[in-house]
């Protein structure tokens, strides 16, 4: 994973590490210019990739529609000698209330882990 930023980096991309977007303004329903702590940037495109703060960004170009709502759940590390056993990640059809259940073949002498119950965390962490 590492070669990517490096390969940008080789390529003329400039990181700007610890710059928290804080705003984004718009002319004719086109970006303009990002604000961030550091500075400001004319853009003609930005690409929304900040993770569970997706729906921040959004709304700042007023696409905020949805609200992303962190989950959790617990981690079960199953005996490795359990009867059931897995080749590989299985994970349930997705409900309406997503449940993160997973089963996979963990690394010996773990077994298998799995979770089944997560629930609505109702917070984020306050930074980025
Ligand atoms: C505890 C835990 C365990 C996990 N284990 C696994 C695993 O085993 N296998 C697996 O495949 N996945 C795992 N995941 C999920 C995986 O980490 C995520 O799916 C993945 O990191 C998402 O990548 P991303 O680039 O979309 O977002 P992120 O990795 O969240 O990156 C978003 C970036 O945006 C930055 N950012 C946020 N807001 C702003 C802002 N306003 N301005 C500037 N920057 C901002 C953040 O600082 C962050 O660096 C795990 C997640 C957690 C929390």
């Amino acid at each position: 994973m590492q070669a990517y930023p490096e390969n940008a980096f080789d390529n003329g991309v400039r990181f700007l590490l610890s710059n928290k977007v804080i705003g984004i303004t718009t002319e004719g329903g086109k970006v303009k210019t990002v604000q961030t702590t550091g500075e400001e940037l004319e853009t003609k495109y930005i690409i929304n990739c900040v993770g569970l703060y997706c729906d921040d960004i959004a709304e700042m170009v007023g696409k905020g529609e949805y609200k992303i709502v962190a989950r959790k759940g617990p981690f079960f590390i199953l005996d490795k000698n359990t009867s059931c056993q897995v080749n590989h990640i299985v994970l349930l059809i997705p409900t309406k209330i997503p449940r993160a259940s997973i089963m996979a073949p963990g690394t010996r002498p773990a077994g298998l882990y799995t979770a089944g119950s997560a629930q609505a965390c109702g917070f984020l962490p306050d930074h980025y």
